[in-house]
């Protein structure tokens, strides 16, 4: 599991990507926010899966970079750390998104623990998608028919995933735009239709189908 730490008391930095690390954790630390802000913004393999978050950061506090992470509809676990014991910043950092709180000084089992939870609380119940021979590993990001993997833009992902979650039921082009808007704006409805078609080309041995619902949207279903 990747730790992102952001905390920029070096000593506390250090002693806290030690413990993590000895608990089979890889951990990352950076000293201020901008940076984690960056850094939080990569995806894939090296993606952090828990971020453990200083308030008091130089530059951009914690404050920001949960606020930041979470415009960009990222939700990943983030554990505040706060070195004052007031309400108000653990109010705000909850309200900006944050999951939960520890006050320093802590006990290092406290923090393990916390991490912990968060990750597993934060694990997807649903792994996978898969319909025919068509499968979505949404961890991965990893789409295929069959055992060839199929190379997909991050749209038609968002669109294929939208209709794999609501299979052989029919979906407006309305809410395939809602489900892929955070990529991007100006979606238009014909670029609905250009993704679908790129779709069908994709995944067109995968014994599953995009139906045109003529008037209504898409709907795939087993069969092509
Ligand atoms: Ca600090």
């Amino acid at each position: 599991m990747h730790v992102l730490v952001v905390e920029d008391d070096a000593v506390l930095a250090d002693g806290l990507s030690r413990v993590l690390g000895s608990h089979g954790m890889a951990v990352e630390v950076v000293g201020n926010g901008a940076q984690a802000d960056q850094l939080l913004q990569r995806a894939g393999a090296t993606a952090a899966e828990v971020v453990v978050l200083d308030i008091g950061l130089p530059g951009m506090d914690g404050f920001e970079v949960v606020r930041r992470l979470r415009a960009r509809g990222n939700a990943v676990p983030v554990l505040l750390l706060t070195a004052r014991d007031a309400v108000e910043d653990r109010v705000r950092g909850l309200e900006q998104g944050a999951d939960d709180y520890l006050v320093k000084p802590f006990a290092t089992a406290e923090l393990v623990a916390r991490v912990k939870a968060l990750a597993r609380r934060h694990t997807a119940p649903q792994a996978a998608l898969a319909l025919g021979q068509l499968s979505l590993d949404l961890a991965a990001k990893r789409a295929r028919v069959g055992d060839k993997v199929i190379e997909l833009s991050v749209r038609e992902w968002a669109v294929l995933e939208y209709l794999l979650q609501h299979a052989s039921r029919v979906v407006s082009k309305q809410q395939i735009i809602d489900a892929i808007l955070p990529w991007g704006d100006d979606i238009t409805p014909n670029a609905v239709e250009v993704y679908i078609s790129r779709l069908r080309l994709k995944i067109a041995d995968g014994g599953v189908a995009i139906r045109t619902i003529r008037g209504f949207g898409y709907m795939l279903e087993p069969g092509a």
